[in-house]
């Protein structure tokens, strides 16, 4: 039974101001850091890259160009992970702080037998739903959580729900969409997705906190 990674860095970072995967954040860029991570739970790890772009970091077994889509970016690296792989993890490129024991978390729950597996974290907010500036109702939040990555899957429920190239925020939504059981395994509060500039000094003073070994 082998396990493949795919970390999507094709992003073009509308909302960062430049595709936020290659900036640095307390010496290495966001992009290395999740591939490493990736690669110590994972057999192999598939980058999938914008267009154009060569990869320079550490080896992977396969580096391709993703798609307009974080989906189609998805894709892009299925179409190249091992015929063998019997899990596949995604993971983006924008949490730089994702531990390998998460990874091996999610892929422990597939390997139980689910269909894929997510981290998630309870939500400390009153949430509510809106319309425009009213807000509609106050939404009970003991039943949501936040949906991270690294998200595992049994490959070939992944590559189903990804056949018909639908498109989702993440991959898990297209697995439940077709069905699949979905579990959620504790998420990692560090593991934060940087978006805004702000973001990167958070990520920074996390970083320098840990002990040594984990930055
Ligand atoms: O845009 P967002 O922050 O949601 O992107 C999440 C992850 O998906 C990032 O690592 C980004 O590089 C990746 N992505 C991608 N291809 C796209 C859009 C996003 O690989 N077309």
């Amino acid at each position: 039974m082998s396990t493949s990674g795919i970390v999507v860095a094709a992003g073009s970072g509308t909302r960062f101001g430049v595709p936020k995967q290659f900036e640095n954040v307390a010496g290495a860029r966001l992009v290395d850091r999740a591939v490493e991570a990736a690669a110590l739970a994972c057999d192999e790890v598939v980058v999938v890259l914008p267009a154009g772009v060569a990869w320079d970091g550490r080896h992977v077994a396969a580096a391709v160009p993703g798609g307009s889509t974080r989906s189609a970016s998805v894709r892009a690296g299925l179409d190249v992970v091992a015929a063998a792989a019997t899990v596949v993890v995604v993971h983006d490129a924008a949490r730089p702080l994702a531990p390998p024991s998460l990874f091996e978390c999610v892929i422990a729950a597939v390997r139980s037998g689910a269909d894929a597996a997510v981290p998630g974290l309870p939500i400390p907010d009153t949430v509510k739903r809106v319309d425009g500036d009213d807000v509609v109702e106050t939404v009970a939040r003991d039943a949501l959580v936040t949906a991270q990555t690294p998200q595992a899957f049994r490959a070939d429920a992944l590559r189903a729900a990804h056949d018909r190239g639908a498109e989702a925020t993440d991959d898990a939504a297209l697995v439940e969409a077709a069905g699949g059981r979905v579990v959620v395994v504790p998420g990692d509060p560090r593991n934060l997705k940087i978006t805004t500039p702000a973001d990167l000094l958070v990520a920074a003073a996390l970083l320098v906190a840990a002990p040594e070994g984990q930055r």
